[in-house]
């Protein structure tokens, strides 16, 4: 449990949250000094759906990146193995 982990429904960090409820922070922060800390009805939940959304997307296209930069690999090696055969070949 981090405490940095930030809620999706107040967008407060997990450690202004109520420690017995939750319950969100009214304005996603601390209260000011002097004033009385106000709870709203929803409380703490981790903010990952977006963060989730995001990481899929970049290992989706880091995915596509692999396999384009497998098959230009693959072109490669095919080209430099058949040079090698024919080396082999001409040598033998
Ligand atoms: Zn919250």
């Amino acid at each position: 449990m981090n405490t940095w982990d930030k809620c999706k429904n107040c967008g407060g960090d997990r450690g202004l949250h109520h420690y017995e409820t939750d319950q969100c922070p009214v304005g996603g922060r601390e209260a000011p000094i002097g004033r009385k800390q106000e709870w709203k009805s929803t409380t703490f939940e981790i903010e990952t759906e977006n963060e989730v959304d995001e990481l899929r997307k970049s290992v989706k296209e880091l995915l596509a990146r692999v396999e384009e930069l497998e098959a230009q690999v693959e072109r490669l090696q095919s080209g430099s193995e058949l040079e090698e055969s024919v080396r082999i070949f001409g040598a033998g």
